[in-house]
């Protein structure tokens, strides 16, 4: 696939209106999935498309034969999320050079402030004898999110799409979640998070979470289902220099990195020695690691003229 920053297009990923329905005249295709490619319904005679079979290979198929079966958005629920999905991260540790995008992009897109920032990047170093390397970490989704359990109003929920929110009008701040959550990745909102006019007079939703943030309440990455419905992956995505994320469908087998290049997750998780932190736990993370070995960029001790935090003027701020 084309290497193609702005090609926004195709990455309808999660194009949740169409998956392949009845592929009975392509034989060993019987499982294939269409992948960021819409089935042309009024398909001309000869016309061929696109899909990827169940190893992995990209095929031209007549798109006469394949029928697209719509999937309605009917009653869609916060807490609920999106029907027959489960999202999944993979973070390449051999590409992140600690370009920070990935974390500028989703304080801009989520309005965060100060030192509230839902991604951290943290320098790694086994041993002194040992390369070091970033790895960027966020909310790992994790399919028994500790998180979840110690929650005594029920304000930080798991949904059946595999995502992990916080519903800050229920929150009480009592942060149960942040001590129990062994990944450190939930912030806490000690003053008012001002966030500027815009975000400020935004209605809150928790599928756009932290918009506006509350004080006294908890916040965190979440997987950016605003975008997610739309069609398009998350903001770190999207904004990565390096493509060190990639983002899909676990039922799809499938992830997409920023850059529109989609893997078979499956075997790249097999092929690369994929990973999962602290798996030991048991709290079965949605975000998988692909190991810094073979390290594609060099290793940076920092970026002398990045400016971690965009901060937003208060008012009545000297
Ligand atoms: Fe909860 Fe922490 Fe797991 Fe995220 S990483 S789901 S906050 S336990």
């Amino acid at each position: 696939m084309e290497n193609n920053k702005n090609d926004k297009t195709r990455r309808g990923f999660l194009d949740k209106g169409v998956k392949v329905g009845a592929l009975a005249a392509l034989g060993s295709l019987a499982f294939a999935k269409v992948f960021g490619i819409r089935v042309a319904e009024d398909s001309t005679e000869g016309e061929m498309m696109e899909l990827m079979s169940p190893d992995g290979t990209l095929v031209q198929v007549p798109a006469s034969e394949v029928q697209g079966v719509e999937e309605k958005k009917t009653d869609y629920d916060p807490r609920e999320g999106f029907v027959n999905r489960k999202f999944v991260m993979v973070v390449d540790l051999a590409k992140c050079r600690n370009a920070k995008k990935c974390q500028s992009s989703c304080n801009k897109n989520h309005y965060i402030t100060g030192e509230n920032a839902w991604i951290k990047i943290y320098k790694m170093q086994e041993t002194e004898k040992t390369a070091p390397y970033w790895q960027p970490t966020l909310c790992q989704h994790c399919d028994q999110p500790p998180c979840v359990k110690v929650c005594p109003v029920d304000a930080t929920f798991k949904r059946r799409d595999g995502i992990v929110l916080i519903d800050n009008n229920r929150c009480i701040g009592c942060r149960f979640c942040m001590a129990a959550c062994p990944y450190s990745v939930r912030i806490f909102n000690w003053s008012d998070p001002w966030q500027g006019e815009t975000a400020e007079n935004k209605e809150y939703d928790p599928d756009h979470a932290g918009v506006p943030s509350q004080q006294g309440t908890v916040d965190k990455c979440d997987f950016c289902p605003h975008m997610i419905d739309k069609g398009e992956l998350p903001h770190c995505v999207s904004a990565c220099p390096n493509d060190v994320f990639s983002f899909g469908d676990m039922y799809e087998d499938t992830v997409t990195n920023g850059s529109g290049q989609s893997f078979q997750l499956s075997k790249l998780l097999k092929d690369r020695a994929g990973y999962r932190l602290m798996e030991s736990l048991g709290t079965e993370p949605s975000v998988y690691y692909l190991p810094p070995s073979n390290r594609v960029v060099d290793f940076e001790e920092g970026l002398s003229n990045y400016t971690e935090f965009e901060s937003v003027e208060k008012p009545g701020t000297p």
